[in-house]
């Protein structure tokens, strides 16, 4: 027998597909939806199509953008030398967050994985080099201290050491594995500041 009526359970199999929603929020989101207000219902299925849509890719550092380049990478204050280089758009929010760091960034979407069968031609790893061709200072490895973080940090390291533009990797001390939107500002800041030349 099913529990609830056939339109319930295909709103709770949707939201338990989320990432990090289980069975019970699942069913604890779908009910409250249930009982929302059906313009608030209607205003929150028009912001999912929206954001869908018009979401697309900054054209020069590959972060989530709803324009054809992020705030980043159109402010002439931020220093277009320096790239930061991110394994998604949650670890840029995090940086930006600090508000301390001007540089620009550079969003992998992913990182090497031999593992999951995620080569470097799966991130935007191309991407980067052909940015390499202007005018840079300075590329910072910022990906996780995952294994898959520190191998794609080397792949890349290696891959830009012919050209000669300085390549540093922030500072260990982040937890290993430990995904950097979830850590604090002042251990972020530190593993900026503490970089090593690699
Ligand atoms: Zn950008």
């Amino acid at each position: 027998m099913e529990l609830y009526s056939g339109c319930i359970n295909k709103l709770i199999e949707e939201l338990a597909s989320l990432p990090g929603i289980g069975e019970k929020s699942a069913q604890r989101l779908a009910f409250y939806i249930i009982n929302m207000p059906g313009d608030r219902v209607a205003r929150l299925a028009k912001i999912l199509t929206e954001a869908r849509e018009n979401v697309r890719y900054c054209t020069e550092c590959f972060t989530l953008t709803d324009r054809e380049k992020c705030p980043v990478c159109e402010n002439p204050h931020r220093d277009h030398k320096i790239i930061m280089v991110v394994e998604n758009s949650r670890d840029l929010a995090a940086y930006e967050k600090t508000g301390k760091y001007d540089g620009v960034y550079h969003v992998l979407h992913g990182c090497i994985s031999p593992m999951l069968g995620i080569g470097p031609g799966d991130i935007r790893l191309k991407e980067l080099m052909v940015r390499l061709e202007s005018d840079v200072a300075e590329v910072i490895i910022a990906t996780n201290s995952s294994l898959e973080g520190e191998t794609t940090a080397m792949y890349i390291s290696k891959l830009i050491k012919p050209t000669g533009i300085k390549v540093t990797r922030i500072a260990s001390g982040v937890p290993v594995g430990g995904d950097l939107e979830n850590i604090d500002e002042v251990t972020l800041l530190r593993a900026l500041e503490g970089r090593v030349e690699l």
